[in-house]
């Protein structure tokens, strides 16, 4: 089951979306409509808001007085608590019987307006955005859903900011202009990624990348906050830490389009312990332990027990975000380097250019293989010998600076 929250800011358009995607299969779980539900005349959670706040709340035929509520909820801190501890618990149980309903290969779509202000992207394997600016989206609920302009205005206000929703947006689908492009979109997302990515996430499959060195995307922060973000989330305490690390964490540095991640462990059983929790996430543990892996041949680490190099790698399932997830032991080489490499790169312009020249060379190395696996193992390989360099170099850095891997 693939999980996607969708949201927006009001009049943005998302209920548009939403009518596509069930139109194509999507089971939708709407967050308003269940709050409404879990409180409707007969409820168990409306008789509970009758006990904390009083029949004052009712209408005369017994429903729901949402503004009498809101005077009698939201007048103190307690009163608002009291409020949330009897909707919270009600509003997630019946979500979850929903989506537990949703079949196993089924694409369940999350409606919630408030997504973003409650944080909880990184519950989701994908979150999708309609964005349209504010001045729009106050004439489409003014002159469509025939709503006063001054509570337009202080709905907006009180949500999310844009720069809030863009940031927490994996997909942002832009509803500036006619109703057909923003339906083609959502068919678009539907089709080239939600439907790719389910069926990944399900058979197991990682998403590869060809050796090609794009230039440096300024949105590849951003996506590796929100891979962290989710990678902690499933990871709980498993995990020490989790860093973006590799050449998209490098400001400024072009790039194979594939983010690498570090999931830093206690030991190899924690990582292993790991393999299913990050699979069902949509992160599989790849075959292959030693694709990607720089280990320089001397120096350091290449002194040590060969076994302190070991790690344990996943890929991704989305076909619209790769990525290559490393989980290394704490304390051990690899795991130190991969943190330091990406310091010392960020700090040191002259290193970056050499490896992106190096880069380039490797591409063109690459390019003479047919296959892309091939390919791959090509660019990785023709890049060794810049990090056996590049790991004396970067301890050098290290030393000089007094780098440390932080937290
Ligand atoms: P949301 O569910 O995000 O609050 P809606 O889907 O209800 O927003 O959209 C707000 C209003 O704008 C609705 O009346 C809708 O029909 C209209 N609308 C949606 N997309 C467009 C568009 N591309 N052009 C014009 N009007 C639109």
């Amino acid at each position: 089951m693939l999980r996607v929250g969708l949201t927006g800011g009001i009049g943005a358009g998302k209920s548009t979306v939403s009518k596509v995607l069930a139109e194509l299969g999507a089971v939708i779980v709407d967050a308003d409509l269940i709050a409404r539900e879990v409180v409707e005349p007969g409820t168990p959670g409306l008789a509970a808001l009758v006990d904390a706040f009083g029949l004052g709340i009712l209408h005369d035929d017994g429903s729901l007085n949402r503004p009498a509520l809101a005077e009698e909820a939201f007048g103190s801190d307690d009163s608002r608590l009291l409020l949330n501890s009897i909707l919270h618990p009600r509003i997630g149980a019946r979500t979850a019987e929903l989506v537990d309903g949703a079949p196993a290969d089924g694409i369940v779509v999350q409606d919630i307006p408030l997504l973003v202000e409650g944080r909880m992207g990184a519950a989701f394997n994908l979150v999708v955005v309609v964005y349209v600016d504010q001045e729009e989206r106050v004439r489409r609920l003014v002159e469509l859903r025939g709503m006063p302009e001054a509570d337009a205005r202080a709905r907006i206000a009180a949500q999310a900011s844009d720069e809030q929703r863009r940031a927490a947006a994996d997909v942002l689908l832009d509803n500036s202009g006619a109703p057909e492009l923003i339906r083609e979109q959502a068919r678009a997302l539907f089709e080239d990624r939600l439907l790719p990515f389910e069926a990944n996430l399900r058979a197991g499959t990682a998403v590869s990348v060809p050796p090609i060195v794009r230039p440096s995307n300024p949105e590849w922060a951003a996506q590796g906050r929100r891979l962290v973000e989710r990678l902690r989330l499933v990871c709980g305490d498993h995990a020490v830490r989790v860093d973006h690390v590799g050449s998209t964490a490098v400001a400024g540095l072009d790039s194979r389009d594939l983010i690498d991640i570090q999931i830093t462990v206690k030991d190899l059983a924690a990582a292993d312990a790991l393999a299913d929790p990050l699979a069902a996430a949509g992160f599989p543990r790849l075959a292959d332990e030693n694709r990607d892996s720089p280990r320089p041949a001397y120096g350091v680490g290449g002194e040590g027990d060969p076994g302190l190099w070991d790690k344990r790698t996943h890929g991704g399932a989305d076909p619209g975000r790769p990525v290559h997830i490393s989980l290394r032991v704490e304390g051990w080489p690899g795991q130190q380097f991969a943190l330091l490499l990406r310091d010392w790169l960020n700090a040191d312009e002259d290193a970056r250019a050499d490896f992106v020249a190096v880069k380039q060379s490797a591409v063109a190395t690459a390019a003479e293989n047919l296959h892309e696996d091939d390919a791959v193992t090509a660019y990785t390989e023709a890049l060794a010998p810049w990090f056996d360099l590049g790991y004396q170099r970067a301890w050098a850095w290290a030393e000089s600076t007094g780098w440390t891997p932080g937290d």
